[in-house]
């Protein structure tokens, strides 16, 4: 059976529970997934997910753009004492979104930059949200002269942005939009990706791939993108698979497998 990681999903927003969710994940063969901290109200609840249900479940911890306004030293200084937890994968999920402006700007970019911080001096990969920001992201991430390891996650961007991630040393995620009807031009993106470079994630309970589309999203499904992304790329899933993997062990250091 091929053996599968969901970098993102949110164990604590699905419609089934957290322990359901691994227990179907597992049965198709997703046998390790990192359940991602938005803001601090859920990096304990994180956490505690990451250490009651086992071996599959790891977690990240970060302050989301739509939550940027909730960022403050104090957060940092948590995050950073979080991460001690070997269960912590990531600084996550961090960025700019220019598309809902849930947070003002300025705010979100001192956020971002400040987290980016805290990944560099932990040594750990991060995974970025960007939407509708393309070019401030880039800019704030050259800003720290290509140091800065980890994903672009759930990734929706141009052509440009992958090129620019992959020149600063990021990999890219793809979730199920890869599969939506109207993604061409995203699929043409995910074939120029080198396929030691790429992720698979479901960002669950969002963004359902096709043939799911519709239901409530969960990791078990990361499998239908997966099998996208090896049909663009010409390989078999099998070899995906293991490709994913070896990807996956090579960006998050702590990750057992
Ligand atoms: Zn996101
Ligand atoms: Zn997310």
């Amino acid at each position: 059976m091929n053996r599968w990681i969901d970098v993102h999903t949110h164990l604590n927003m699905l419609e089934i529970t957290p322990a359901e969710a691994v227990r179907r994940a597992r049965a198709a063969g997703v046998e390790r997934l990192i359940t991602i901290g938005t803001q601090p109200g859920d990096h304990a609840l994180v956490q505690q997910l990451a250490q009651d249900l086992g071996d599959e479940v790891y977690c990240s911890l970060g302050v989301h753009p739509h939550d940027a306004d909730k960022y403050s030293a104090a957060v940092g200084q948590s995050i950073r004492e979080g991460l001690r937890n070997p269960k912590v994968l990531a600084v996550a999920e961090i960025g700019l979104d220019y598309y809902y402006d849930s947070s003002p700007r300025d705010v979100q970019r001192e956020a971002f930059a400040q987290q980016l911080q805290i990944a560099l001096d932990t040594n750990m990969p991060v995974e970025i949200h960007t939407r509708d920001a393309e070019a401030d992201t880039v800019d704030i991430l050259k800003g720290f002269g290509g140091k800065i390891t980890g994903l672009m996650h759930c990734f929706t961007g141009t052509q440009w942005l992958a090129d620019e991630c992959l020149k600063l040393g990021l990999n890219l995620s793809f979730s199920g939009v890869l599969t939506f009807r109207n993604a061409d031009p995203l699929r043409a993106v995910c074939r120029s990706v080198p396929l030691d470079r790429l992720h698979v994630e479901t960002d669950a309970p969002f963004l359902a791939p096709v043939p799911m589309r519709g239901k409530k999203n969960e990791p078990a499904f990361v499998v239908h993108t997966a099998e996208l992304v090896a049909q663009l790329h010409g390989v078999s899933v099998a070899e995906l698979a293991t490709q994913t993997r070896a990807n996956a062990l090579r960006l998050f250091s702590r990750l057992k497998w």
